[in-house]
């Protein structure tokens, strides 16, 4: 049944009242944190969660990552040894609030369809004044994926929310465009060695001046994270293509989509089909990308031609996005 999704704005102090109020009330509201926009609900209940894995079409095998104001709030949700929360709340202490979600051992208190039946979660301190205030009135987790249709790409502007979920949730709270633009970094701190299971904006190397040794690797045929497994950031009805320079010089006369460097657009002059230009550093690239996919949507362009990053460890993340939403095979 379709519901009216009402607009707040996270200037004004009874709009975030009025988000935390909902959700005390079980509701879904969208809420900017600096990453995307996540799909948050009461983490402690399991109808309020059922609502999100509902209105979001997510597969019930995809866990959710759970947000508290700090540490502190993180530590009785986990059931983990001394010397794993001292890892923990070294890397919160460096990275808290920020993109860095943490996973162990879930306590008894987590239900278990925020971890989609698995024994661990994942907690995260996210930043920026909006949710912060939202966690503080509502004094419960938040359980908060990307506020999007599952499989699209994810929301960095209430706009996005209001496109693939408008109708489905009681609010969207307004805080302007994420900074970052995608995704937390995942880390599990359950092996011997901390286990990268999903690249971010905190990066491996990040991660090491912490911890020490990180491994990123895992067995053949296994993915690394279970949401990693299914279909994501997709635009509708565009097929994306991962291109090379070669690849973009040959459809530069072409009536395709092309997004590329500023640099390489320069050198090759001016054409009229849609053009993209893209940043050329990780950063400023992350924070728009997912916006990119979401104008090619309305460009009239069914292909686009994108031109590949470079391959280096800087751009792990980026690489990761846009290689799955190409409908590659997740690397
Ligand atoms: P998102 O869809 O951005 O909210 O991110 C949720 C993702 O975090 C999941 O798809 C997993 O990849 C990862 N994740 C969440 N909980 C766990 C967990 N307990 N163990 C491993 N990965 C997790
Ligand atoms: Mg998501």
């Amino acid at each position: 049944m379709p519901t009216k999704t009402e607009s707040l704005n996270s200037d004004r102090p009874k709009d975030i009242a009025r988000a935390a109020a909902l959700l005390k009330q079980g509701k879904l509201v969208a809420i900017p944190t600096e990453t995307v926009y996540g799909l948050a609900a009461n983490g402690l209940s399991v109808d309020a969660v059922e609502a999100v894995f509902t209105a979001k079409g997510r597969p019930a095998d995809n866990p959710l990552i759970l947000h508290v104001t700090s540490i502190d709030a993180a530590i009785p949700l986990w059931a983990a040894t001394t010397q794993q929360l001292a890892i923990a709340a070294a890397l919160a202490e460096a990275f808290w609030p920020g993109p860095l979600s943490i996973v162990l051992k879930a306590a008894s208190s987590v239900p278990n369809i925020v971890t989609a039946g698995l024994d661990s979660v994942a907690i995260r301190a996210p930043a920026g004044e909006a949710v912060q205030s939202v966690l503080q009135h509502c004094q419960f987790p938040l359980a908060a994926p990307s506020a999007n249709l599952s499989g699209r790409p994810s929301p960095t502007r209430a706009g996005h929310v209001e496109r693939t979920l408008g109708g489905r949730i009681a609010a969207i709270l307004d805080g302007g465009q994420t900074t970052i633009g995608i995704e937390s970094t995942v880390i599990d701190l359950r092996s011997e060695h901390p286990q990268l299971l999903r690249p971010g904006a905190i990066s491996i190397d990040d991660l090491r001046s912490i911890t020490g040794k990180v491994t990123a690797t895992r067995p053949p045929g296994k993915a690394a994270s279970p949401g990693l497994r299914h279909r994501h950031y997709q635009p509708v009805d565009i097929n994306l293509k991962l291109a090379n320079r070669e690849m973009i010089e040959t459809q530069w006369p072409s009536a395709a989509g092309i997004a590329c460097s500023q640099h390489l657009a320069l050198e090759l002059g001016e054409r009229r089909a849609p053009t993209w230009i893209m940043p050329d550093t990780p950063g400023p690239y992350a924070a728009v990308f997912y916006d990119r996919l979401y104008t090619m949507e309305h460009s009239g362009v069914t292909e686009v031609y994108l031109q590949r990053p470079p391959q280096t460890g800087e751009w792990r993340a980026v690489n990761d996005r846009l290689t799955r939403a190409a409908g590659a095979a997740p690397q």
